[in-house]
């Protein structure tokens, strides 16, 4: 495939910008947000960040830092969230980024809500917003601490909501246990069903509350979910899977199968046939006519199974026009936005069940994932969990080739050399293409950004030149912004200078 973005590695250019005419050179020394603002308001510019990162570092500071430096001109703050990818100091194990404090907080972060919820929006649900609130700092709001000065500096503020709960399990088992999945076996899990009629109107009552009273400009919601038949067979990065433990099979997930004509009882015979079979594949015993064509044919017999996924991408999808339908009855100004998870990338099964032009009717934009460092690794592990399962027959250099191929990706390494090597800056430019043809202009479009995502060792981690050649690629598919992921309190300074940059350099060309 013709390589479409050179990159930073291409210094005839730089070396025009930086001696190219008296304008090209007074735009180069000019602060990043004056440019931002004066000749593209249009463009989002933003960054996602948790409250740690204002309470370690001072807001005036980080937003004045982030403005500055970045030409960040909209913040994703970690409003409702308990997942550390999100929130918090750096991940314990990995190193600290040079700015903020360099002691884990890993004894003291609990995530949480960190806004104040209003008892009035909870009356519809028996999950009550108070029980949520985040002790990390006392309790402390820390959206209406940085929204007043968010405000005067001109950034705009959405307020991230991520629909997980990570309970300890004395409160998981006297506050949630009505509220939680249920696996094929049988066994609550700690993910919550939001088929379950008090968590869809917990959600709607989390962003209702964000949208009535606070003065947002938006809200974005993440659901990264898999789906039962996506995890039964293991295609996703996780490090190993476990095709017993797949989810949900609840009383209001039974309810919404039957109102769906699904027959409840056949889906999940063929989820154990589907979990017997994978776990001989696993065990290396081969059927007869071989891994795929078994697969295949557990698909023929059990359409339930098929149906059963479609009817959690239904419910998935229903949060979110909850959560829109209910923004917007607020206030119809305040965006609503929809975080398109990195499984979207690589995923054909899971591609398939994600419609950008569908999704475009759901949100006023998308964040779309294409961290391309981290990318390298994960998706190693998504073929190598694959190929585990239904494509056993088929060596796994190959198999990823094919896939490669499947997704349209371009010329990537190999497996082997993969997650040291990273994916190219073209990666991050053709997944940026391809959701903007997909919504069909019928939502915004902005690519998420890896700065510095935490990877295992000997794989790749963020430079500022990966940072600088993946930031110009999304931009030069002409995306509505990019939001720099996944919080900055895992970002070199150097790495968030670099994105500035090509924000920057970006903005030149075009003018
Ligand atoms: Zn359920």
């Amino acid at each position: 495939m013709k390589k479409i973005y050179t990159g930073a590695a291409n210094p005839s250019r730089r070396k025009f910008i930086k001696s190219g005419g008296a304008l090209a050179a007074a735009i180069a020394v000019a602060p990043v947000a004056t440019l931002a603002s004066k000749d593209s308001p249009e463009k989002l510019i933003g960054i996602q960040l948790g409250a740690a990162s204002f309470m370690d570092e001072g807001v005036e500071q980080v937003l004045d830092l982030l403005q500055e430096r970045a030409g960040v001109n909209t913040i994703f703050m970690s409003t409702f969230c308990y997942d550390r990818g999100l929130n918090g100091r750096q991940i314990p194990g990995y190193p600290f980024p040079d700015h903020g404090p360099k002691e884990s907080d890993e004894g003291t972060y609990h995530g949480g809500f960190y806004a104040t919820p209003h008892a009035k929006f909870y009356e519809k649900t028996a999950i009550k917003g108070d029980k949520m609130t985040a002790p990390d700092f006392g309790g402390v709001d820390v959206l209406a601490r940085v929204l007043p000065v968010a405000k005067k500096k001109g950034i705009k503020v959405f307020a991230s909501v991520l629909d997980t709960f990570e309970y300890p399990a004395d409160v998981l088992e006297s506050q949630l246990k009505d509220f939680v999945e249920v696996d094929l076996q049988g066994q609550r899990k700690k993910t919550i069903c939001f088929f379950r009629p008090d968590v869809r109107e917990f959600w709607k009552a989390v962003v209702t509350d964000l949208a009535s009273s606070y003065d947002l400009d938006g809200i974005m919601f993440f659901n990264e979910r898999n789906g039962p038949l996506i995890n039964a067979v293991g295609a996703t990065h996780a490090e190993s899977f476990s095709s017993a433990h797949i989810t949900c099979f609840c009383e209001d997930h039974k309810r919404a199968a039957a109102e769906r004509g699904i027959d409840f009882e056949r889906a999940k015979e063929g989820f154990h046939k589907l979990d017997e079979f994978v776990q001989r594949s696993l065990k290396n015993q081969r059927p007869s006519d071989g891994y795929y064509v078994e697969f295949q044919r557990l698909m023929l017999q059990y359409p339930e199974v098929l149906a059963y996924q479609q009817l959690f991408d239904y419910g998935k999808h229903r949060v979110l026009e909850d959560v829109r339908d209910a923004v917007k009855a607020v206030n119809k100004n305040i965006q609503v936005g929809f975080h398109i998870e990195h499984v979207n990338s690589w995923n054909p099964f899971y591609r398939a069940g994600r419609n950008y032009e569908a999704l475009a009717s759901m949100a006023d934009l998308l964040k779309v994932v294409v961290y391309n460092n981290c990318a390298g690794e994960r998706y190693v592990n998504f073929i190598r969990n694959i190929q585990s399962s239904i494509f056993r027959d088929v060596p796994a250099e190959q198999l990823m080739r094919l896939n490669n191929h499947l997704l349209g990706y371009g010329n990537e390494a190999s497996l082997e050399q993969l997650p040291a090597a990273g994916f190219s800056p073209d990666y991050v430019y053709s997944e940026t293409v391809r959701a903007i043809a997909g919504v069909k202009g019928k939502c915004k479009i902005l690519p998420g950004i890896d700065i510095g995502i935490p990877t295992e060792k000997g794989s790749r981690k963020a430079s500022p030149d990966d940072t600088y050649a993946a930031t110009m690629a999304a931009l030069k598919a002409k995306p509505d912004g990019v939001i720099f992921s996944r919080k900055y309190s895992e970002m070199m300074l150097a790495n968030v200078d670099a994105a500035g940059r090509a924000v920057k350099e970006s903005l030149i060309k075009r003018s």
